[in-house]
């Protein structure tokens, strides 16, 4: 039995999502004919409160659009650190837009209202890059899957308005941050000019993203999409899998929280682990004492068929999800309660 942890996106679709998916009704999405997508649209943009909604082939195409439709080359935008957008979208910022990025020095990925304050570039100071844009991630990848506080994302929105500047949410993992805080898609939907989604996290989709904002945003995304080579034909068989997952599977992504608490609790007992970032979601970021070698920690691991991923410095991230059962938590558990360095 392999037990694989390097991310919630190697889920597989179910027996019931597969058979859902097989029954859908198709058109060719390119044309908006496709029904089945434009339901799954319709139905987000209603979850959120927000007037339309696009799907895409992935959360990065989708973050890339909302970029390119916000700034103008040589602009700035503002993020964490650990920002997705930043990290890990290839460079996408500037490939695609032109725009740089100012880094913000968050707690976990988060950042706060005066950490944004004092980064916007002062708009008469012709010689700095323009600001445009702030990104937020919601739950914070990198920053170990870390929910928001929903008081701060709304400062912040304040302080967007007042500046001119646009407000884009990357919540790959919304909907990780709505179950663990209690809160609902529309709350956010009140706040960011555009949100993207994925379904291929936590929901166990095989594909797709969703980028939500006004009806002239998205009108100017389907443009974007087209241009990044992301329009799809029969796009429905996906998108059925979304439909699916929105019904059955948001509620369960508490059971995913709930395991990486139990292996929080264990791991923070080990002797060869040096700090357990405090598990709030499903990701869970520790750090091995510095005589461990990260391969050989690895390779203990994987012997055991076991797979997590490295970080960087002597930090390891593991991530649960729909398809890590009940019984691999158990073998999980047992086993890192037993090794020894
Ligand atoms: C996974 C992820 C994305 C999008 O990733 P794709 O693999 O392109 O779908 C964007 N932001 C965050 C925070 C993510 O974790």
């Amino acid at each position: 039995m392999e037990i694989n942890l390097i991310s919630d996106t190697v889920t597989k679709p179910s027996k019931e999502m597969l058979e859902f998916m097989m029954s859908s009704n198709v058109g060719d999405d390119v044309f908006k004919d496709d029904p089945t997508v434009n339901e799954l649209e319709d139905l987000i943009a209603t979850k959120f409160g927000m007037e339309s909604a696009l799907f895409f082939p992935s959360g990065t195409m989708a973050n890339q659009t909302a970029i390119k439709i916000h700034t103008q080359p040589g602009d700035q935008l503002i993020c964490d650190k650990y920002a997705h957008v930043y990290n890990y979208e290839g460079g996408g910022v500037s490939f695609n837009s032109g725009v740089s990025c100012k880094l913000l020095d968050g707690n976990r990925g988060m950042f706060t209202n005066e950490q944004v304050i004092s980064a916007i570039n002062p708009p008469d100071f012709y010689h700095s890059p323009k600001t445009s844009l702030v990104c937020a991630e919601n739950t914070t990848n990198k920053g170990g899957g870390a929910c928001w506080d929903i008081g701060e994302l709304k400062k912040i929105q304040q302080t967007c308005k007042e500046n001119n500047l646009y407000y884009h949410l990357d919540g790959a993992r919304i909907w990780n941050a709505i179950v663990q805080t209690n809160t609902n898609p529309s709350q956010y939907g009140k706040i960011f000019d555009s949100i993207s989604v994925c379904l291929s996290k936590g929901l166990g989709c095989p594909v797709g993203s969703v980028l939500l904002g006004s009806i002239e945003f998205i009108n100017k995304a389907i443009k974007v999409r087209k241009l990044l080579g992301g329009g799809m034909r029969q796009a429905g068989y996906l998108a059925a899998c979304g439909i699916y997952a929105l019904k059955n599977n948001i509620e369960r992504l508490n059971e995913d929280h709930i395991k990486a608490k139990e292996i929080e609790s264990i791991l923070k007992k080990s002797n060869f682990i040096s700090q357990v970032e405090k598990v709030e979601t499903n990701i869970l970021i520790f750090q091995i004492e510095k005589n461990i070698k990260t391969d050989v920690f690895l390779n203990k691991m994987s012997n055991q068929n076991i797979k997590l991923i490295s970080m960087g410095d002597n930090k390891l991230r593991l991530v649960t999800h729909k398809d890590y059962t009940n019984q691999m938590h158990e073998k999980f558990l047992d086993i890192i309660s037993n090794l020894k360095f």
